[in-house]
């Protein structure tokens, strides 16, 4: 049974946009709302001990209204089962479409993955290997550069992508078409900065958003929750644009450094002691402390469903730049609203992955590569739009900022649709 249904929030979110956008054709928000396809396959492995082992994989393809879908491929096995992961990543496609669009990057959104956790699973290279492989065999009918173009997700990393490459290269006549796939290694046809995009992209809206509020960031304080490649990147970003970071967290816990640490420092000592706890001159915090700590800016970069109303009512930060997925809880949003707090939502914040993915297409497409200089004044370029779009869009509603952005991005979906209309 499906518990809870991440595709009923997604298809709420476009519900309301359409709302703030006025539009009334039932038709239309399902047609925005549902994917254009959710392919489900069924994979066979033969295991390193001779049996047959059947794996359930998925991919959706949500909308390419304005260009080929994009989104990754997770290997997960999220606790509800297989029918909860096809929702969720049905919802997680619609998210991709949205995330696209705000950033005003010519694709779409796709998600899909395989239902298994690689490391409880205790898959071995050589099995995963077949999995991908035999992953990338079922879907490669529906990807290709100009059709489908999946990503890393959860528990994927450059390799799965250059196997998953390699596989539809082989399929197709040995070709070599390093486009339907991104988050390839560098030697494989990846592009520069793509290790830092989340956070850098983070960055940008975080100086865009100061600019908005009159918030000099010279000296300005900022709370990571967090400190993985998201979140690192974006305090280290911060910090040459003058910040400094003056709590911090991860998974064995929090601490207040009430002078502030250089993110350099507090790297090398997470790398050392296995955790940025202890920390020299910081003091231990609950995580509730961290959240609201007095600082400028907040960003929470670590999980899901951290902000609650009561958190919410508490918060002492000026912005808060979501680098992860879904950390307000819905009932949050008013509060902050009320408190004047302006939220980067997730889908702008974090939209420096996506952005850097579509250039590496763009790099693989033209076969010439640029420099990371080059890369990253790009996707410098369609942030920084995307935020001060969504700004004058939540001026012009009077809305809250995750309002505004989803609109937006609904909207140019709709204009998209509207141009070639329904065929046939
Ligand atoms: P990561 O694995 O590199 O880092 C996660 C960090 O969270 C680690 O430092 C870990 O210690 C910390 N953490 C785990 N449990 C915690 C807890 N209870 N309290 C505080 N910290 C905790 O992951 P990441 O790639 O940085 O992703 C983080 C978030 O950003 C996720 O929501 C992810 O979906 C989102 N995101 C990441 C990217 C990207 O390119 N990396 C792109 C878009 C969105």
């Amino acid at each position: 049974m499906v518990k809870l249904d991440p595709f009923a929030n997604a298809t709420q979110q476009v519900n309301d946009a359409c709302d703030v956008l006025g539009i009334k054709d039932r038709g239309l928000r399902e047609y925005l709302a549902i994917p254009n396809k959710v392919l489900r396959v069924k994979i066979p492995v033969k295991m390193d001990n001779g049996q047959i082992r059947i794996f359930t994989g998925f991919r959706s393809q949500h909308n390419n209204d304005r260009g080929p879908y994009k989104g990754g491929i997770r290997y997960f096995n999220p606790e509800g089962g297989v029918e909860y992961m096809e929702r969720e990543v049905m919802a997680l496609s619609s998210w991709m479409t949205w995330k696209c669009a705000i950033v005003d990057i010519p694709l779409g959104g796709g998600k899909g993955g395989i239902f298994v956790n690689p490391k409880t699973d205790k898959l071995s290279d050589a099995e995963l290997e077949r999995l991908t492989r035999g992953f990338a065999f079922k879907i490669s009918e529906i990807i290709g550069p100009g059709k489908d173009i999946p990503a890393p997700d959860v528990y994927t990393t450059g390799r799965e992508m250059t196997q998953i490459m390699d596989t539809y290269n082989k399929l197709h006549g040995n070709i070599s078409t390093p486009g339907v796939i991104t988050g390839k290694p560098l030697s494989m046809g990846g592009s520069l900065a793509r290790n830092v995009a989340t956070g850098l992209g983070v960055a940008y809206c975080v100086r865009e958003a100061a600019k908005a509020i009159k918030l000099n960031l010279k000296g300005a304080k900022v709370v990571l929750q967090g400190f993985g490649n998201a979140s690192t990147f974006a305090g280290e970003y911060l910090e040459k644009m003058g910040s400094k970071v003056i709590a911090v967290s991860d998974s064995k816990g929090s601490i207040s450094i009430p002078n502030g640490a250089k993110v350099s420092k507090l790297l090398e000592f997470k790398t050392k002691t296995g955790s940025v706890v202890g920390f020299p001159g910081s003091k231990k915090i609950s995580t509730e402390e961290l959240l609201t700590t007095k600082c400028d800016i907040l960003v929470p970069g670590a999980l899901e469903n951290q902000i609650n109303a009561k958190i919410a009512q508490n918060l002492k930060c000026k912005i808060i730049a979501e680098a992860a997925n879904g950390p307000t809880l819905p009932e949050a949003d008013p509060i902050i609203f009320k408190k004047k707090i302006l939220v980067i939502p997730d889908i702008l914040a974090n939209s420096g992955g996506v952005c850097i993915s579509y250039l590496e297409w763009v790099q693989n497409n033209m076969g010439y590569y640029w420099t990371f200089d080059e890369v990253a004044n790009k996707m410098e370029g369609n942030i920084t739009k995307g935020f001060k779009d969504a700004y004058a869009m939540a001026n012009k509603h009077k809305i809250d900022m995750r309002r505004a952005t989803m609109a937006l991005a609904v909207s140019r979906v709709v204009e998209a649709f509207n141009q070639k209309g329904i065929w046939p």
